[in-house]
């Protein structure tokens, strides 16, 4: 059966699309090999009605809520290949079935990668996060530290500031920050280590200590990190979209990337600010643009 529209990837913003498709009587398949940027958190804030909910049960909500429109069909499949011939797109999982679709919706999210400091990971999600408009709130007024190797260093620092003046600002070996920097923290009472990083210590993902090659340690409750992003499948790629300088999928206003038929939402197309609220807003989005295509096509 030609679909009308495959969405790919079930985070928020395939979702959200896949939910307004429904209601707009498309046939939709929505396709989630279960990977998303955020499992690694218990808690996720900033969604009204659903400030605090567990991302899973969020999802699972989402999907139950599926459920009532026939036309949407959820499939627990990877996704391994897109391809467009003569106008229409087929699609194989990872399992080797196939389908075809008119339009794609490429809602695939992020992936990150930490920094490569001993243990980070026991840590990542429980009391070091990398969103302060996420979790900023739960850490505040509380000893954190900055973690960042890159040149975001200071913004990042100006932003947690807001939440904890108990701050210092780890570079982990890296001159990120230019002496006026250094000069402009140091007058706010944040300090700076640019040694190395040995180890993080703490108790089952509670930070306690930052400690350094040089043998120097310091006491934090939690922080932020700056992590590498890049995209979670390489299905925009594969299919021609091109990319912006921050590695997101161009759209426009209604989700169409630059390669006709498809569309993309979620922290695919919007590297920052990356909000559940966001790539559900920008699957919704998607979701019209497919629709006031198929209108034109088929009316
Ligand atoms: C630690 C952490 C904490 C966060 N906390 C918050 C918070 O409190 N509040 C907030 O608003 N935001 C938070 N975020 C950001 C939020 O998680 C993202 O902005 C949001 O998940 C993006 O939604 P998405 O649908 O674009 O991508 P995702 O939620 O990452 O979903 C993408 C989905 O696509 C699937 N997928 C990928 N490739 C394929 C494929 N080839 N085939 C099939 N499926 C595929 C993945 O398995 C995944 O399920 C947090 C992020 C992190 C990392």
């Amino acid at each position: 059966m030609m679909l009308d529209c495959a969405v790919i990837g079930g985070g928020p913003a395939g979702l959200n699309a896949s939910l307004v498709l429904g209601r707009s009587r498309r046939a939709t398949v929505l396709f989630d090999n279960e990977q998303p940027r955020n499992a690694v958190t218990q808690e996720a804030h900033g969604f009204m009605t659903r400030d605090g909910i567990n991302p899973g049960e969020l999802r699972r909500l989402a999907r139950e809520e599926l459920g009532k429109y026939p036309d949407v069909h959820i499939k627990k499949q990877k996704v391994t290949r897109v391809w467009k011939h003569d106008g229409i797109f087929s699609m194989e999982t990872e399992e080797g079935d196939l389908y075809t679709a008119k339009k794609v919706i490429v809602a695939t999210g992020l992936k990150e990668r930490l920094p490569e400091i001993p243990h980070i990971h026991q840590f990542y999600g429980t009391s070091l996060f990398s969103c302060p408009f996420c979790d900023g709130w739960e850490l505040r007024d509380r000893p954190l530290a900055v973690i960042a190797e890159n040149s975001g260093a200071l913004h990042m620092t100006k932003v947690v500031y807001n939440w904890s003046r108990d701050l210092v600002v780890c570079t982990n070996g890296k001159q990120t920050l230019s002496g006026e920097e250094k000069r402009l923290l140091e007058e706010k009472g944040v300090t700076v280590y640019e040694q190395p990083i040995a180890a993080l210590t703490g108790d089952q993902g509670d930070l306690k200590q930052i400690s350094f090659n040089d043998g120097t340690t310091i006491s934090r409750d939690g922080g932020f990190v700056i992590t590498e992003l890049e995209q979670a499948a390489s299905i925009g790629e594969g299919l021609g979209c091109e990319f912006n300088n921050q590695g997101a999928i161009k759209t426009d206003g209604i989700g169409r990337t630059s390669v006709d038929g498809v569309f993309a939402c979620g922290d695919a197309s919007i590297i920052a600010p990356s909000q559940l609220i966001i790539a559900a807003a920008e699957g919704s989005k998607a979701a019209i643009g497919v629709n006031a295509a198929l209108v034109e096509e088929n009316f």
